[in-house]
């Protein structure tokens, strides 16, 4: 359902982030300037709008955002709507574009998710991750190609997607979700998740891990296992 520029954690060799288009949108879930020389790449033939949906402000999911920004306006001539899940993460990308990268103002607009109506976009979902971004992190739900995708971004719990998964009425399900080798208390730890991930495919929900620490451990632990690492854009 996604595509992946890249699927790793803050301090691997590529960082976590995805996009999908839907006729005259290209939609892009997070943007780490790592990213950028394969973004370059995407045939953007059709696409009149690239919309950013934000997770968190952590600089491997925010970083290439004011480079995207810079291109899109000189050399796509394209608008980028940044969608953002509170007025906190609002202000702080506003100073970013605006103070730090000086983004043309006509480059770029900021929605607040709650003011924010696309057929391919259901909901923002609350989540926790670090403290010092207490009520500010969130994963996405959306519908791609008329499937639910749940996308978790970064986190330390499974439970705000699970309620998600089961509240949405929808046939074919995927999760897309972060997962770790190392017990970190802020992201989810693969060995105190294992199993939850397994029953819930059980349930017919198809699983992708991403934002991987550790690539070949989780590969070891997850083989034999129905779950996927996600596969990333040459
Ligand atoms: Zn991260
Ligand atoms: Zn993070």
């Amino acid at each position: 359902m996604l595509k992946f520029f890249g699927k790793g954690s803050a301090f691997a060799d590529d960082n976590t982030c995805a996009y999908f288009k839907d006729g005259k949108d290209m939609i892009l879930i997070d943007f780490s300037l790592e990213a950028f020389p394969k973004f370059r790449k995407i045939d953007f033939d059709g696409i009149e709008t690239i919309y950013i949906l934000i997770t968190h402000t952590h600089g491997d999911h925010i970083s290439g955002i004011g480079t995207l920004i810079h291109y899109a306006y000189f050399i796509l001539k394209l608008p980028v709507i940044i969608v953002s899940p509170t007025p906190k993460i609002m202000e702080h990308m506003t100073y970013l574009f605006d103070k730090l990268e000086g983004c043309h103002k006509d480059a770029y607009s900021i929605v607040l998710t709650e003011n924010f109506h696309k057929h391919w976009f259901i909901d923002a979902i609350p989540t926790i991750h670090a403290e010092t971004h207490t009520g500010n992190c969130f994963g996405y739900g959306l519908l791609v190609k008329n499937n639910l995708v749940v996308y978790t971004g970064d986190t330390n719990t499974l439970e705000p997607f699970i309620t998600f998964l089961k509240s949405q009425n929808i046939d074919c399900k995927y999760l897309y979700t972060e997962i770790s080798a190392y017990n970190k208390d802020v992201h989810l730890y693969i060995e105190d998740n294992l199993d939850i991930l397994l029953a819930l495919q059980e349930q017919g929900v198809n699983i992708y891990v991403m934002h991987l620490d550790d690539e070949q451990k989780i590969s070891s632990i997850i083989k034999g296992t129905d779950l996927k690492i996600v596969d990333t854009q040459p």
